[in-house]
């Protein structure tokens, strides 16, 4: 059987994207494999240093994943921090990392590019750190977007050289786990590429009825098609993509009719995305609210996840302590 691992990054709160592009897709997937759930706590702190908030922003995305559907009577979902195993086996596959290929990492040189004055050795070990949360289990798929790729083949490639270096056959060369048509991508509605938290975007799910219809009719659009059939503009597209999301055939087709008759009303079409919205995400903030605030079910999640986490990662960090040499007397 497939073990599948993902992480998210404590660092704000869940959005549509996130909801649509890989918590949905990972609600379905705990059935078909066996899963894992991390919320990366030590990740967030490679750009992420504020003691007031971490736990705070810990327990958002906890709620939201159980809001959503993760059942962690099924898949495992854990903390990071509360599975500290994953330090050491971090420290010991960094042994035989090379300063040199963490350095060319794409999202390292964004990173210092971006931030010449933060660029500390985390950044640099993030890929390790990374390796390490997935060999911990043996995970043999990764659910990772396009900018991820790479920090995954480097998690093969230090599989691959630990296998070799030992002459052992211990750790699997991890794949990325792949949604294929399931894999949608959801615009911002300010006429941009991507919904995104760095983008500043994002419809959340813990957003009211009233936020959502807000931030909906301040969507980007234009002046309305004026011939039979016009193409559409990059803003106007995006808020029929996040339809495709949300919304009926019928309404979409009625939508699409109406533009392609030039007899739409953008103020017509943007209540019915905000009605359409709300209905998905209602429910789900409903349910964020009443996860968040029972303090004794939250405990009780991370208590018994770290606790399942901890079979497979204690195996696998005393084998490969054994496999390195490190003997008990
Ligand atoms: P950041 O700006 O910090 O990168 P983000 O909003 O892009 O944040 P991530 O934490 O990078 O969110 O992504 C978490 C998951 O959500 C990933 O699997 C990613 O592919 C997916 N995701 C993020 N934004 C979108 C989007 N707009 N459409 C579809 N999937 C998305
Ligand atoms: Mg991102």
């Amino acid at each position: 059987m497939d073990i599948v691992l993902s992480g998210i990054r404590p660092t704000g709160q869940l959005h549509l994207g996130n909801y649509f592009g890989a918590l949905r897709n990972f609600v379905r997937m705990q059935y078909d494999a066996k899963c894992y759930f991390f919320i990366a706590d030590y990740h967030a702190m490679t750009t992420h240093t504020d003691p007031a908030h971490l736990h705070d922003h810990v327990k958002t995305i906890l709620s939201e994943y159980l809001a959503a559907g993760i059942n962690p009577d099924i898949a495992t979902i854990y903390v990071q921090s509360d599975v500290p195993q994953v330090a050491e086996l971090s420290l010991l596959l960094s042994m035989h990392a090379y300063v040199g290929e963490l350095e060319r990492t794409a999202s390292f040189k964004d990173k210092v590019r971006k931030n010449p004055n933060n660029v500390n050795a985390g950044l640099l070990t993030y890929p390790v750190l990374m390796a390490a949360d997935i060999l911990l289990h043996r995970a043999t798929h990764v659910p990772v977007g396009k900018d991820q790729e790479q920090h995954l083949e480097l998690t093969r490639v230090f599989a691959r050289r630990f296998n070799n270096m030992y002459g052992v056959d211990f750790f699997p060369e991890s794949q990325p786990y792949n949604f294929g048509a399931d894999l949608v991508k959801i615009p911002g509605l300010d006429g941009t590429g991507k919904m995104g938290k760095s983008e500043n975007n994002g419809i959340f799910l813990a957003d009211s009825d009233e936020v959502i219809r807000k931030k909906v009719m301040r969507a980007v659009t234009d002046t309305g098609p004026t011939e039979p059939n016009s193409p559409l503009s990059d803003g106007v597209a995006n808020i029929f993509t996040i339809m495709e999301a949300v919304s009926s055939p019928d309404t979409i087709a009625y939508f699409r009719e109406k533009y392609a008759t030039c007899e739409i009303r953008y103020g017509d079409l943007k209540k019915q995305l905000a009605e359409d919205i709300i209905k998905v995400v209602a429910p789900i903030r409903e349910r964020i609210e009443a996860i968040r605030n029972d303090e004794s079910y939250l405990r009780r999640v991370v208590r018994d996840g770290a606790e399942k986490a901890r079979e497979s990662t204690d195996r696998t960090v005393s084998e490969v302590r054994r496999i390195m040499g490190i003997r008990p007397f």
